[in-house]
């Protein structure tokens, strides 16, 4: 046996290494342009991306976190209001609740999907309940059938964290499209990253886009004219010019991803639990999770073998120093989760044989 070579989780530099060339360019024309911030590159990608969703709206924002504080700032809910989210989404989704001057009230996940359980959502809704967050985490769609039914039924509002569902679907109904408003991540590593921060919200409502529109720009409805206490969280005009290049590439970016989950839903033993397949939904796989009960000595075990993994995520939001005291009760669905999963390789820089690869040594480790 030779020396193994070095499976890296993930590498920036051989993620962007394809579009370096039409990064340059964009670079050259915003640089020339002489305007940086709120103009036609940002305008352009907002129209793109929001054709690319099936939305009828996009406002750029300066990060995924943002585009989560402004999306529930634009429903105006008074202050101390209650909004639905899952246990083990990601520290994000809870901080914007909260700094959106909102109360995140934790509802279990189903442990198949990773994802909120619509069972357990009505008996969390209280008087004080105005929304539900629904993260399509690992880039799977929440079970949003029956989540817009209980929404309906309790007149609450719906608002998508598609941060790692960029062109997720649900019977050919794209992520950010099913709630009343959507919030997106650029974040470098996301399945539509740039070369620094930024976000976006997705809506198919003018009155609510209109108010994101202000709230990101200081909440000025027109030059020197201020209507809302708003931000300063702008998408500036070079990253949007850099994300109008790769958002052509997003399908394939997407389809790679899921041939390599492909490959690992065909090699992996039954020993490990893979993430589930249901009819009708077409998952980008941002993050290809498997559970096993020894997960931390899976992921020594891996690295011994020159296969770097990742936890997403380790701590679940109730045990984070933050939070400290926020959420009553226990959350042991996903304590378990955050306690067993582990995120294997699934990026544009790795191969069918990488994942075959990675595929073996699991099996190995977990043979009877
Ligand atoms: C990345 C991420 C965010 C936050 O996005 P930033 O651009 O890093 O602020 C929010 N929610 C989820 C699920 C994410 O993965």
């Amino acid at each position: 046996m030779g020396e193994a070579r070095l499976i890296e989780y993930e590498n920036l530099n051989r993620l962007n290494e394809p579009f370096r060339e039409a990064y340059e360019q964009a670079f050259a024309r915003v640089a020339d342009s002489g305007w940086f911030i709120l103009g036609q590159q940002v305008e352009r990608f907002e129209k793109a991306f929001a054709t690319y969703c099936g939305a009828r709206h996009c406002v750029g924002v300066a990060s995924g976190l943002d585009a989560l504080i402004i999306g529930l700032q634009a429903f105006n809910f008074p202050s101390g209001k209650e909004v639905l989210v899952a246990s083990n989404a990601y520290y994000a989704c809870i901080l914007a609740i909260i700094r959106a001057g909102l109360k995140p009230v934790l509802v279990e996940p189903d442990a198949k999907t990773y994802n909120i359980d619509p069972h357990l959502i009505e008996s969390k809704i209280t008087p004080n309940t105005v929304a539900i967050m629904a993260v399509h985490l690992y880039g799977k769609c929440c079970d949003m059938q029956p989540i817009n039914h209980i929404a309906r039924q309790h007149g609450l509002k719906v608002i998508e964290d598609c941060a790692q569902a960029h062109g997720a679907s649900i019977n050919g109904r794209k992520a950010g499209t099913f709630g009343d408003i959507a919030g997106f991540s650029f974040y470098p590593t996301k399945n539509l990253g740039a070369l620094g921060d930024g976000g976006a919200v997705v809506t198919d409502d003018p009155v609510l886009a209109n108010r994101v529109w202000q709230l990101r720009n200081y909440g000025s409805s027109a030059k020197n004219v201020f209507d809302l206490l708003g931000h300063n969280s702008r998408l500036d005009e070079l990253q949007a010019a850099f994300l109008s290049q790769k958002l052509a590439y997003l399908d394939a970016i997407n389809a790679h991803k899921r041939m390599l989950a492909d490959v690992y839903f065909k090699h992996l033993k039954d020993q490990v639990i893979k993430p589930l397949h249901q009819p009708g939904f077409h998952d980008v796989f941002h993050v290809f999770a498997i559970r096993h009960k020894r997960r931390d000595d899976l992921r020594e075990y891996l690295l011994q073998h020159q296969i770097k993994t990742e936890i997403h995520y380790p701590l679940p939001p109730h045990r984070q120093n933050a939070l400290k005291g926020v959420f009553p009760g226990t959350y042991p669905i996903s304590d378990e989760l955050h306690n067993t999963v582990l995120s294997l390789p699934i990026s544009t820089i790795h191969t069918e044989q990488d994942a075959i690869e990675v595929a073996n040594h699991v099996n190995e480790f977990s043979a009877p």
